[in-house]
């Protein structure tokens, strides 16, 4: 039921919307408003906090269909439901009725998640930003980098420094759009997903109050690690969606060009690409939801959600760019969707971890 729902929201409003979003480089409010009113930032939230509760598969699933009609949705919603799975998880009970809620309803439009910094990314453990302790307040100073939707996000999880040195130092923060300190800064010009907003933020002593702490003082690195597992389930699904509607795209094109008096989809080379990339796509949603449905069983599903991320992101990637090559020259153009895949798949590979991360993952726990 949650599959048929996004789907049916994906073809109604994002498959015909999603290039005009590219090139007014916005989501429409109304949009993000629709996706929290059919359940679609809270998939995997506890109903109590006003969530859908249909668990980590149907979130994948979900996910799977938004990013068929647009990526920029897709990672949009993938954050939000990553932030409000992280409060409803370690939050308090008046952080979880505020955020959590407040995510669910729509009311906070949608949640960032500040952990990168401009000198911090694959090594989170490094970060500068730091959260002193002044009276009854924390003040928060430093740099936070690619935050995703961060100019009209209703509410940020912010990681900061509250101890010594690497990651045992680290706690996370809920901080509230508008408090003053907190300014979001440079847009970034991006190669893809460019209906999703991307900016650096500014903490110049921003001060929350002692209850912004989001779980245990300097627990905060084992927060993010816990939190990426999921998100990762999450961009793998992304992918897979996006190489679909790349797939759909390629194979509709190939019955309808002619060559040498044939449909292109006649010859050989044409089907071992569609044929290859149906079967990598298969394979790629099947760990996608395997990892989901560990996940859901409350099982470890760590080693499991980087696998299927690296093999779905990377396979996304090849699927969108033989699909390209389907299309020949028209591919190239903006007359056709799949230009657009091709950009928007790309960073699957680089965020919520890179490629090279989620392999070390992989490898660390195989040979633990
Ligand atoms: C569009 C977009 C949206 C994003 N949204 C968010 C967000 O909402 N919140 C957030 O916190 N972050 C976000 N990110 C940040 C993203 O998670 C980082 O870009 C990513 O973790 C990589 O960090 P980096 O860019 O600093 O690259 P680096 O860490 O500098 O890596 C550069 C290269 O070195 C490789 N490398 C680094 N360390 C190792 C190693 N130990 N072994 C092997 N290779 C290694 C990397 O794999 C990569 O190929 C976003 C990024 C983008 C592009």
């Amino acid at each position: 039921m949650v599959r048929d729902t996004a789907r049916a929201f994906s073809e109604k409003t994002l498959f015909p919307n999603a290039a005009r979003f590219e090139r007014e480089e916005k989501i429409p409010r109304e949009v993000l408003a629709e996706l929290a009113s059919l359940g679609l930032m809270s998939v995997n939230i506890p109903a109590q906090y006003e969530g859908a509760e249909a668990g980590a598969v149907a979130y994948a699933l979900a996910m799977f269909e938004i990013a068929r009609g647009c990526a920029s949705t897709a990672v949009t919603m993938a954050v939000t439901n990553m932030v409000g799975e992280v409060i409803a998880k370690f939050g308090t009970e008046p952080q979880r009725e505020r955020y959590v809620k407040g995510l669910a309803t729509g009311e906070l439009v949608a949640g960032a998640f500040a952990l990168s910094e401009p000198e911090a990314g694959s090594d989170p453990g490094s970060m500068r930003t730091v959260a002193e302790r002044k009276g009854d307040r924390w003040v928060i100073t430093g740099a936070k980098q690619w935050i995703t939707s961060a100019d009209f996000a209703g509410v940020f999880v912010v990681w900061a420094r509250t101890g010594g040195g690497g990651t045992a130092g680290i706690s996370a923060f809920l901080v509230p759009a508008q408090t003053p300190g907190l300014i979001v800064s440079k847009h970034e010009d991006k190669m893809g997903l460019r209906a999703s907003s991307t900016c650096a933020l500014t903490f110049d002593a921003c001060e929350v109050p002692e209850d912004a702490l989001l779980g245990e003082l300097n627990g905060g690195f084992k927060i993010a690690m816990m939190a990426l597992d999921g998100g990762r389930i999450g961009i793998g699904a992304q992918a897979t969606g996006i190489a679909s509607a790349a797939l759909d795209e390629g194979v509709a094109y190939a019955r309808d060009r002619k060559q040498f008096g044939k449909s292109i989809g006649d010859f050989q080379a044409i089907q071992w690409m569609i044929a290859d990339s149906r079967t990598e796509l298969d394979a790629a949603r099947l760990l996608v939801l395997r990892a989901a449905s560990l996940k859901q069983a409350g099982a470890l599903f760590s080693r499991e959600a980087a696998m299927a991320k690296v093999f779905a992101t990377e396979k996304a990637g090849i699927i969108c760019d033989r699909m390209l090559q389907v299309h020949g020259g028209y591919g190239y153009t903006k007359d056709y969707a799949i230009e657009r895949h091709v950009r928007d798949v790309r960073v699957s590979r680089i965020y919520e971890g890179t490629s090279e991360i989620q392999r070390t993952v992989i490898a660390r726990n195989v040979l633990r």
